[in-house]
């Protein structure tokens, strides 16, 4: 969907320059070089798998998605289950936290899909009996009979595509499910998750008032569980809204409507006891989503599936740094290329330890612990976060202007500097660059002028 802020299971950061595919000579991990010495601890890595199919296009929705007549499913099964148990060697990955099925539409796999990744997640790497197992569904995928397929299968999370619950706004974005669906599914959801039943709503329709996003939202508040991620609707170019509010069919929504109806959802959901952990992401009674949590703290990350990404070392093939890596888009294609060299990586570009720091800067002041201490440490053992950002800069200038918040803790953004985040960023990364460069020519290495 396309949406503000980070879409679960996807990483925000995109990776830099093209590598190459499969054909060109990426090896399978079934034929590692000399992987050189490991990492001093086990390898953990979280697990995305991306199942690409949809019935319907969303008139808003530029992800990678698929709408075809009829889905194979027993060999997308197979080549996801032989991606996951790839990448995961490739990656000497020792311990799977957690596992997200995103999309597309995962509710409409069969239960025995996810299980059998699952279980092929399990035989290559240990994946604890507790570790949170999301997946996405849409209202119209959800019924109980399904759901408790689901369960039965190791799903023990599940986030729900509601958007929005008003039949004029759900056609306006295409939806194939009703408010009264959308209704149901949350309840069966709620029935066979309890506590662990997510949803997603989005704000900023062409033509949405600022009462009928504040009626919207007490609606859903009135049926969600604990956990609530709300998406400020972006108009991406390709897609059906898009076209229409460019024609000039739709109005395009004005900015300062948009941050009132931003400011207005965290002062509603403050009152109904939930805490905003992330831009986009509320949560009440600690049921924060771990696996998004492990992107925000730049953690690795496993990609399976028609476009998935990844952020991990490839120790298997001999690799000493971490790789953003973008799997083959087109199911048909990816697919060709599991089957012949056990992957589909379409893309890959190790990321220098000054693209980490980056990363690690804008996902973790997304978050309300920030980047802490601990964290820039691990990434930046030369360069002290005090040292990056301590000194008069525009990092202490947005500290003066009350929007950023620098401890012996962490640098994070304040309740103020959140909402600003995406406008803050391009000068503390500018100021970050500069820091890292006058480090590396008193150590007498080269600048990245990247
Ligand atoms: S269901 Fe989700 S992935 Fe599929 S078209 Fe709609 S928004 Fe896009």
């Amino acid at each position: 969907m396309a949406v503000r802020g980070l879409r679960a299971g996807l990483g925000a950061a995109r990776p830099r320059g093209m590598g190459p595919g499969c054909a060109a000579g990426l090896r399978s991990a079934s034929e590692p070089s000399d992987p050189g010495p490991e990492p001093a601890g086990p390898a953990t890595a979280a697990l995305y798998v991306h199942w690409p199919y949809c019935r319907k296009h969303c008139s808003y929705c530029s992800f990678n998605k698929y709408v075809v007549p009829a889905v194979d499913e027993a060999a997308v099964r197979a080549c996801l289950v032989r991606e996951a148990q790839t990448l995961l060697r490739l990656g000497h990955v020792r311990s799977v936290t957690s596992v997200f099925f995103g999309g597309g539409t995962p509710s409409l796999a069969a239960p025995r899909t996810i299980a059998a990744v699952l279980e092929a997640a399990a035989e290559v790497a240990y994946l604890p009996a507790g570790a949170e197992v999301t997946l996405e569904a849409n209202p119209g995928s959800a019924d109980p009979a399904r759901l408790s397929g689901f369960r039965a299968a190791g799903v023990n999370r599940l986030s729900l595509g509601v958007q929005s619950l008003d039949d004029a706004e759900l056609r306006l974005l295409g939806r194939e499910h009703t408010a009264a669906e959308a209704r149901a599914a949350v309840e069966a959801a709620r029935q066979l998750f309890p506590g662990r039943t997510s949803l997603d709503l989005i704000f900023g329709l062409p033509g949405q008032s600022h009462e009928a996003w504040a009626r919207g939202l007490e609606a859903a508040l009135g049926l969600c569980d604990d956990h609530l991620a709300l998406y400020q609707l972006t108009l991406e170019r390709g897609t059906a809204l898009e076209a229409q509010v460019r024609r000039g069919a739709l109005p395009e929504p004005p900015e300062e409507l948009l941050a009132d109806m931003y400011l207005s959802a965290r002062t509603a959901l403050a009152a109904a006891g939930f805490h905003q952990y992330e831009v986009s992401n509320f949560a009440r009674k600690g049921a924060r989503s771990t696996h998004n949590l492990s992107y925000w703290r730049a953690e690795q990350y496993v990609g399976v599936g028609p476009g998935a990404h990844g952020r991990f070392v490839p120790w298997g093939e001999g690799g000493r740094q971490r790789e953003a890596r973008v799997q083959t888009p087109h199911p048909d294609a990816w697919m060709r290329e599991v089957r012949s060299c056990g992957h589909g990586t379409r893309r890959r570009a190790a990321l220098s330890p000054l693209d980490q720091l980056q990363e690690v800067l804008a996902l973790g002041l997304r978050t309300d612990e920030g980047v802490t201490q601990q964290r820039w440490g691990l990434f930046s053992p030369r360069l002290s976060l005090e040292a990056a950002f301590g000194a008069p800069g525009e990092a202490r200038e947005l500290q003066e202007r009350g929007w950023l918040r620098l401890n012996g803790r962490a640098l994070r953004c304040t309740p103020a500097g959140l909402p600003l985040l995406d406008s803050l960023l391009p000068a503390l990364l500018c100021q970050l660059r500069r820091r890292w460069n006058a480090v590396q020519e008193e150590d007498g290495g080269g600048r990245d002028s990247r």
